[in-house]
């Protein structure tokens, strides 16, 4: 009689696929991920405030912390799913204390190799902002910014928004009881060391909604990251249909990528100006929901020398915004390999900023942080691309950049 011997996978076969993580998933995710694994529907929303306040409360990286849920419900949960983050390329700390992450995240659908995103985080004596990434690339191109040179990838989902948020906190030691990470001193002094979030890494946030603001109400509940809305700020190049929408269903505060006070010159910098203009873009600002003197849009202005910078622009500026509660932030321009622009001269910048100042606008302009490392605004692509595979594989850099 034959045996019959045991077949070894055939070498051609794909590793299996890693588990899928319920870190940064919504509360409808999560009850939809538990009830994969039988958990019964009646239980589901108990089981959801349990794993919400381990992951988003406490932090815990691994279903065995989790311990007032049962061992069988965290070996069952240990068998289908994970608690991973994004995975860490490299990170990068300025002389600042600003710190960047590259980030590589899962193969899926017809990506070709696995899409990067940059984080960034800037501390301050008071407060300590992270800026996220919505999507892989961006569809747009602003000629101005490095992300626009990049075709779109991909949108990011729910959980890899929040995954940037849950990433930063491990690093920097932000949940309660963790150890502070070696060179902490520049962090800020309060209890959080991320007070606010910013939408303003790569991508166009309004041309990823659904995803965005399920990030965003899972950053804000109160049971959970508990970060508060005005502390969020979600910036767009103008995609004025989106703006209302974004204000009812999300609520946070917005930034206006400006830039140009006429629309020949927006058309050219912001190429989304073609399709909503400046009055149509400011129309939709006023009607922006919620909006009061303490809780004024931010218009972003870039600095660019012999563009946008000269002080006719400057009254232009300042005549436009008139009756919108508004903040005006100047941006020095952050140049990129092979840009075209040149960064107005400090003189100018200050000239122009007197002129918004006598307006009525306090401290406009944004002082540049982590230049050494390039995390500044428009700059999220050229790192990575730098990066060569084989540099890539470098231990992460905990110390100094
Ligand atoms: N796509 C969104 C958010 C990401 S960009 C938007 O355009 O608003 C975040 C901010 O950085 C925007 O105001 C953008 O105009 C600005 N920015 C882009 N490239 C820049 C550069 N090279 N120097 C300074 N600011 C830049
Ligand atoms: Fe996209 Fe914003 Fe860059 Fe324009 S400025 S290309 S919208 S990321």
């Amino acid at each position: 009689m034959l045996q019959t011997t045991p077949v070894s996978a055939p070498a051609t076969e794909l590793p299996p696929a890693p588990q899928p993580t319920l870190a940064g998933l919504t509360r409808a995710a999560l009850a939809n991920a538990l009830g994969q694994i039988g958990v019964p529907e009646k239980q589901r929303r108990m089981r959801v405030g349990q794993l919400s306040s381990w992951m988003y409360v406490r932090g815990v990286r691994s279903f065995d912390d989790m311990t007032d849920v049962s061992k069988d419900l965290r070996s069952r949960l240990a068998e289908r799913f994970s608690l991973e983050r994004p995975e860490i390329v490299s990170e990068q700390v300025s002389i600042d204390g600003t710190r960047k992450w590259l980030l590589r995240l899962p193969i899926r659908g017809h990506d070709r190799r696995a899409p990067e995103i940059e984080t960034v985080y800037i501390p301050e004596s008071d407060r300590g902002t992270l800026c996220i990434s919505s999507q892989v690339g961006c569809t747009l191109s602003c000629s101005f910014c490095h992300t626009g040179t990049q075709r779109l990838v991909r949108n990011l989902e729910p959980h890899e928004i929040v995954g940037q948020i849950l990433m930063a906190r491990d690093r920097i030691g932000d949940w309660p009881g963790a150890t502070p990470p070696e060179d902490s001193r520049l962090l800020p002094e309060g209890d959080r060391k991320i007070t606010n979030i910013v939408l303003m890494g790569m991508g166009e946030p309004l041309y990823n909604f659904e995803n965005v603001r399920d990030a965003m109400e899972v950053a804000a509940d109160g049971d959970g990251l508990s970060m508060s809305k005005r502390r969020i700020t979600l910036s767009t190049s103008g995609v004025v249909p989106e703006i209302g929408r974004w204000g009812a269903e999300a609520g946070t505060m917005l930034a206006i990528s400006l830039h140009a006070v006429r629309d020949e010159l927006r058309d050219e910098l912001v190429p989304i100006n073609r399709k909503y203009p400046i009055k149509e873009l400011l129309d939709a600002c006023r009607n922006y929901p919620g909006l009061t003197n303490a809780r004024r849009i931010t218009f972003e202005y870039v600095m660019l020398e012999g563009i946008n910078d000269s002080l006719a622009d400057a009254r232009e500026l300042v005549r436009l915004l008139a009756g919108i509660p508004a903040k005006i932030n100047l941006i020095p321009f952050n140049p990129w390999p092979g840009s075209s622009y040149t960064c107005s001269s400090w003189d100018q910048i200050e000239r122009f900023a007197d002129v918004v100042n006598r307006a009525g606008y306090a401290s406009p302009v944004r002082t540049p942080r982590g230049r050494d490392i390039l995390a500044a605004c428009g700059q999220l692509k050229s790192e990575s691309e730098k990066l060569r595979a084989s540099e890539r594989g470098a231990a992460l850099t905990d110390g100094g950049s």
